[in-house]
């Protein structure tokens, strides 16, 4: 009897020390200086060296690597619990080294990486000292892989790059550019000749590469490999999101509870009136389902270590994620009345977030598409005109096994 949901009180430890880590020491930092790590001036840097020291420290850099990639090895299920603590914070991931889009570049460098990549680019982006960005979705589509057209063309000892990105996130500020291309995902410094980043969108930039010629060890992984190092880099990334998700809806949800007791209308706080105790419920219920999911799934990671293997559950994961969050970030800003639907509350931005969270590494209906196919590859088709489950059929089936018994059954009676 394995089933046990509790943590060991080790970990707990860990656990409780991140909490009053961000609360004391990161959260204030971010109201101040939202992304320090980037912060050029030479005090900030320093006071961010600091604390990155402290979670050094505590063996928690880099969470995400397992050991032999050069992180502590967790697993997925306790990142899992870190995830939900840090997640609550914008600069956390930053301040322990696992900020995306950095983790999932870094995720492919250290498992299909040559030793000379890994030298070159795996070691400063762990000590940030470059920074990067993936390059995958292409104007004319994202959802759709095969629509894809940025190709690399081999001209003697260098690869030639040609093709339109769209949406790179931080793509202007990244030192390194990993371009998936349809025949294997390249390494591209962003200063190389011939990338262009647009105007617009800001931060999740429009990048044209024209003739952009990179050396041939500048390709990641084996040549034509850039579907399988996808999918390694977004399952990933998609759990990883789906961790911190929770900690935003407990965000949303808590304030939603603290404003249901305080805020007093016709005699009797918010909490008394039914609807708004609908809502509580309605919003814990899924927060905890959607919790026991995530956490279900990367156990499962952890178990099978294979991510083709726990499609199904990071896409059921993927797909529940936008709904849950924009529930519990709308009815959070319906209880704060006229105040949440202002700036000056969090949840207006949230409800657009989990808009992103339904598109960012695959929208929402292609997440399900694949839910219903790998949940359908369990069943077989009825060969009957009736279903399996038709009544009359069940009963005349019970009937041939107990028939005799009922016989007996109804001479006696
Ligand atoms: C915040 C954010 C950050 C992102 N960061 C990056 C990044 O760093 N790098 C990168 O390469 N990309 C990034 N993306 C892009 C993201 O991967 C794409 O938005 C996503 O893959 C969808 O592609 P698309 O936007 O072209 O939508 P389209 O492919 O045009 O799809 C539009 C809509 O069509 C519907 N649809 C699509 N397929 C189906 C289907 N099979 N069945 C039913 N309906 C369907 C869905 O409603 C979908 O939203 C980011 C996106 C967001 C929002």
């Amino acid at each position: 009897m394995a089933w046990d949901f509790s943590t060991d009180p080790e970990f707990q430890e860990k656990l409780d020390w991140i909490q009053r880590f961000c609360e004391e020491r990161v959260e204030p930092l971010h109201h101040i200086f939202p992304h320090a790590v980037r912060v050029p001036d030479p005090v900030v840097r320093a006071y961010v060296r600091d604390l990155q020291q402290d979670v050094k420290d505590q063996g928690l850099w880099a969470l995400f690597l397992d050991e032999e990639l050069g992180g502590p090895g967790l697993g997925q299920l306790k990142l899992g619990l870190v995830n939900e603590i840090l997640g609550r914070y914008p600069a956390a991931p930053q301040l322990f080294g696992a900020a995306a889009p950095d983790t999932g570049n870094m995720e492919i460098l250290a498992a299909y990486g040559t030793d000379e990549q890994k030298k070159r680019w795996l070691e400063p982006l762990l000590a940030q000292e470059m920074f990067s960005a993936y390059s995958m979705t292409e104007p004319q589509g994202g959802s759709d892989p095969r629509l894809f057209k940025t190709v690399a063309v081999r001209d003697g000892d260098e690869w030639v790059i040609n093709g339109s990105k769209w949406f790179t996130s931080a793509g202007r500020v990244a030192d390194l550019l990993f371009v998936m291309c349809t025949n294997g995902i390249f390494i591209v410094p962003r200063k190389t000749p011939g990338v262009e980043i647009m105007p617009e969108p800001r931060n999740h930039n429009h990048i044209i590469y024209t003739d952009v010629r990179i050396p041939l060890d500048h390709l990641l992984g084996p040549e034509d490999g850039a579907h399988i190092l996808a999918q390694r880099r977004l399952g990933g990334g998609r759990i990883h999101h789906a961790m911190r998700t929770i900690a935003q809806c407990t965000m949303a949800f808590d304030m939603m509870c603290e404003r249901a007791l305080s805020r007093v209308t016709q005699g009797e706080v918010l909490a008394r009136k039914q609807m708004v105790q609908e809502m509580i419920a309605d919003s814990w219920i899924e927060m905890e389902m959607f919790r026991l999911l995530v956490l279900r799934t990367a156990w499962r990671i952890d178990q099978y270590n294979d991510y083709k293997l726990v499609r199904k559950d990071i896409s059921a994961v993927k797909a529940a994620m936008p709904g849950v969050y924009r529930n519990i970030a709308s009815r959070a800003l319906q209880i704060h009345g006229s105040l949440g639907a202002s700036w000056e509350m969090p949840f207006g931005k949230e409800v657009i977030e989990s808009f992103h969270m339904g598109l960012a590494d695959g929208p929402t209906e292609v997440h399900k598409v694949q839910v219903a196919r790998r949940v359908l590859d369990n069943y077989v088709p009825c060969d009957d005109l009736f279903p399996t489950g038709h009544l009359p059929k069940r009963r005349a089936a019970a009937e041939a096994k107990y028939g005799d018994v009922l016989e007996r059954h109804l001479e006696t009676h």
